[in-house]
């Protein structure tokens, strides 16, 4: 049998999930992008449902420790925090891994507001803060039928990673 001195898989999935309940007053924070609205998503940090959700994905596939222990949500310097700062450091442990990410796949349930007007701009957001083609974002907004959650956000995502064969440059 051929030896490698790499032998780790070539690819990785990550799994990620998030939910926060809606409170007036507050700015609306989804995937990086503050969305007109007149609630917005409170407990851990701005609320980004989204970026938690992703954040958790990557470092699900790299069996990291997830967000809340990595930043955990009774430490008052996390509170209003740009989540941003949480997926930064999950890409940098990517990297210090040497795994890439090759698409995520996102689905936010959600009866208010609709998403479909800002699904683009979302898209490019998270696109730039991964460093992936806007085209390896997908993302997907459901109303909550049947689901009882009016009153919160929900994020589901998945990230498909794969071996870096270089060291990436940063955008
Ligand atoms: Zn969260």
């Amino acid at each position: 049998m051929p030896t490698t001195k790499d032998q780790r898989p070539a690819t990785r999935i990550g799994y990620g999930f998030d939910s926060h309940e809606f409170h007036p007053g507050i700015p609306l924070r989804i995937g990086g992008i503050a969305l007109p609205h007149d609630q917005g998503l409170g407990g851990h940090s701005d609320g980004d449902v989204l970026l938690h959700a992703l954040t958790d994905a990557l470092l699900g596939a790299i069996a990291a420790p997830d967000i809340g222990t990595l930043f955990p949500p009774s430490d008052p310097k996390w509170k209003g925090a740009d989540s941003v700062v949480f997926l930064r450091e999950a890409l940098k442990r990517l990297r210090d891994a040497a795994y890439a990410v090759a698409n995520v796949d996102a689905c936010l349930i959600l009866a208010a507001p609709k998403i479909g007007p800002h699904a683009a701009v979302i898209r490019t957001r998270v696109a730039e803060l991964l460093g992936v083609h806007v085209d390896c974002v997908g993302l997907k907004a459901k109303t909550p039928e049947g689901l009882s959650q009016e009153n919160a956000a929900v994020a589901h995502v998945v990230v498909l990673l794969e071996k870096a064969t270089k060291p990436r440059r940063k955008r």
